[in-house]
């Protein structure tokens, strides 16, 4: 048995932080990250041999739950044809149609690697489509870590960028326009203030990454509306929500067609896949046919293919995602529950396999104020709680919950009594 804090000691020595992903280091909570030694179903497995109820799933990718055996065997299958050559192969052509049959706007997709490689290479399609160079994005949501994207907003209405990170040119930050998330009103503002600079408007449509916050009926409608006006591209980012809200994704919840698409996560069946999509006549623009180059030595890898496309066809059946949002909603209305009756204010979201909690006396949180504005302390109690008693909340509070096809009913019963107990510690020690 190997004691976890040994274990991140001797990560720290080695990997900046001790991890190859900052949340991963519990910085938000405190304490000392669980090390995973393997995963089945809906249940991680720690070093120690103890055993969580997944409510992370590898950041939302393990749709099905880990180590399905019809991924686990589609996987084994190519290792043993390959592992990548870097060649054009059938598996590649198979998931990308199986994308553009499934995601209502998208008629072409390229292959990359992670979804920040796909947010990075949708802008720059986007820059290069429209010969323009200003983006507009949303306060608190997150498209992975390239450079233009990674800037969120300052205080006010409508903020020029700033860098969120050193080590970006303040001069890309400030061609980002930030906006708070489902306010409408400045983004009309950012357009007509420069709308003709502007390539395009990306946007998580179910926002992930400050919990999970949903849009408000009307917001994406008009961001699409303004994006016609001033011939700018509107950008779904749904590394998140593609093929874990719905089999279309939340561009088939909500109704409103993008220009381009960028997916991740889920398509990838737990190994490193992002994707980016859209119109034949934007997407025709890519190198080789057209001007705007993006490339990449392991994009499409066989291996990676093998794992979305057995993903994939699991989740096109019948009434995968009702049930899953069922399990989602099961979990959410229990913990609310349990939360009034632990007198704790608590504000819940679910769509599809996500969703987000809120210590919040707010009688909605639809952006990344209110959602800062939350009882951190509270939080941190409540999932400290949880982890003792076996459940394996996301360890920050801006984090989106997850949910899989491998979750069932006696998962949630499991974690509604833990959260019983948890939430009385949260209420006893919050201030
Ligand atoms: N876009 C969204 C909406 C995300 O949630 C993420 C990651 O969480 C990314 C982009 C970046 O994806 P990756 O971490 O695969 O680079």
């Amino acid at each position: 048995m190997k004691d976890m804090r040994e274990l991140f000691r001797r990560a720290a020595r080695f990997i900046p932080g001790g991890v190859n992903s900052p949340v991963r280091a519990f910085g938000y909570t405190g304490g000392d990250p669980v090390f995973v030694q393997r995963a089945q179903g809906a249940c991680l497995y720690d070093t120690a041999g103890r055993e969580y109820v997944d409510y992370v799933c590898s950041w939302g990718a393990a749709i099905l739950g880990h180590a399905h055996p019809a991924v686990v065997e589609a996987v084994q299958r190519q290792a043993a044809l390959g592992l990548s050559y870097g060649t054009p192969t059938e598996l590649e052509t198979e998931l990308a149609a199986c994308i553009c049959r499934h995601v209502p706007s998208v008629e072409k997709v390229r292959m990359v690697n992670s979804g920040t490689e796909a947010a990075m290479s949708a802008l720059r399609l986007a820059r290069g489509y429209t010969g323009r160079d200003r983006i507009v994005k949303f306060a608190g949501c997150y498209h992975g870590h390239a450079d233009s994207l990674l800037v969120k907003a300052g205080s006010g209405a409508m903020t020029l960028g700033v860098p969120d990170s050193l080590g970006v040119p303040a001069i890309l930050a400030g061609l980002t326009t930030v906006v708070p998330y489902n306010d409408l009103e400045a983004c009309r503002e950012a357009f007509r203030a420069s709308g003709e600079e502007i390539a395009a408007a990306i946007v998580e449509p179910i926002a992930g990454n400050m919990g999970c916050v949903l849009p408000q009926p009307g917001f994406l409608e008009g961001l699409r509306s303004l994006c016609n006006e001033y011939a700018s591209l509107l950008i779904f980012d749904e590394v998140m929500t593609g093929f874990r809200v719905a089999l279309g994704g939340a561009q088939a919840r909500c109704g409103v067609r993008p220009d381009l698409t960028v997916l991740g996560k889920a398509i990838g069946g737990g190994l490193p896949v992002g994707a980016f999509g859209g119109r034949a006549g934007i997407m025709d623009r890519i190198a080789p046919d057209g001007p705007v180059y993006q490339a990449g030595t392991l994009s499409g890898n066989p291996a990676a293919m093998a794992a979305g496309l057995a993903t994939l066809e699991r989740v096109a059946a019948p009434g995968f995602y009702e049930r899953l949002e069922r399990v989602s909603r099961d979990l959410t209305d229990g913990l609310a529950r349990c939360a009034s009756e632990a007198d704790v204010p608590l504000v819940t979201h679910a769509a599809g396999g996500m969703f987000g909690l809120f210590f919040s006396r707010e009688t909605a949180i639809g952006d990344f104020t209110q959602v800062a504005a939350c009882d951190g302390r509270r939080f941190r109690r409540f999932f400290h709680a949880m982890l003792q008693r076996g459940i394996y909340l996301a360890p920050s509070p801006y984090e989106a919950g997850f949910v899989s096809a491998a979750h069932d009913s006696a998962h949630v019963e499991r974690t509604l009594e833990a959260a019983r107990q948890a939430l009385q510690i949260a209420s006893e020690n919050a201030g």
